[in-house]
């Protein structure tokens, strides 16, 4: 069971700003994992500009955490999404989240701290540190009966706690970048997956990879 601190990184206005979620929760995956950046260059390699100011794809915090030495990957969850994010925090993986901000349609990133049979506890950079919710609560938020343009749902960044390991040559199909699917989430390029995962994202395209049999369709 991973005990890993994450310490708490809340969410500043920056450039004029407000909406730094994403960038605040790689702030907190890297802060556990011994990293001290600082949350302005965090911001400014993951944001880009989107319908309603600057946002941050989620796909460019894999590729920031790959830039930065670690396994990283966007990935989708299946049918069994709680069994997804215990499978990662026992792995000892960083998990952020990306899910709608209460009942509004715009994306929110928090990070994963603590799940257990009744409960998600997440570092939420706008609402605080170890914010509790029901299963339930957080289902309805993360993976909600509609996707909304910040939200497709079930989508999450799990960030590697060893260094990333000698690149392997897997590249996207859509692009030829590097686009690694970690072998030890039950992700490959040439066999079955985990049916914990639905799809997966190039951290540098966003292209969807889809599990290669047919025992689980892509939704994205
Ligand atoms: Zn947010
Ligand atoms: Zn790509």
């Amino acid at each position: 069971m991973s005990t890993a601190l994450i310490p708490y990184c809340p969410q500043q206005r920056i450039d004029g700003c407000e909406r730094t979620c994403g960038a605040a929760a790689l702030m907190m995956v890297y802060g556990s994992l011994g990293g001290r950046p600082r949350l302005s260059d965090v911001w400014r390699s993951v944001a880009r500009p989107g319908n309603h100011g600057m946002r941050v794809p989620t796909h460019l915090l894999a590729a920031d955490a790959i830039a930065n030495g670690r396994p990283a990957v966007c990935l989708q969850v299946g049918d069994r999404p709680l069994d997804a994010l215990t499978a990662l925090h026992e792995a000892g993986w960083r998990v952020i989240v990306n899910h709608l901000l209460a009942a509004h349609d715009e994306g929110h990133f928090s990070v994963l701290t603590a799940i257990d049979d009744h409960s998600v506890t997440l570092n939420d950079p706008l609402l605080g540190p170890n914010h509790r919710l029901l299963h339930d609560e957080l289902l309805a938020l993360w993976t909600p009966p509609y996707r909304t343009e910040e939200v497709a749902g079930g989508v999450l960044v799990a960030v590697g706690p060893a260094k990333a390991a000698p690149t392997s040559k897997d590249v996207c199909p859509a692009c030829s970048s590097a686009f690694q699917l970690p072998r030890e989430l039950g992700l490959r390029w040439d066999g079955p997956w985990d049916r914990l995962w639905r799809a997966a994202f190039c951290p540098s395209c966003d292209a969807l990879a889809c599990p290669p049999l047919p025992h689980t369709a892509c939704s994205a």
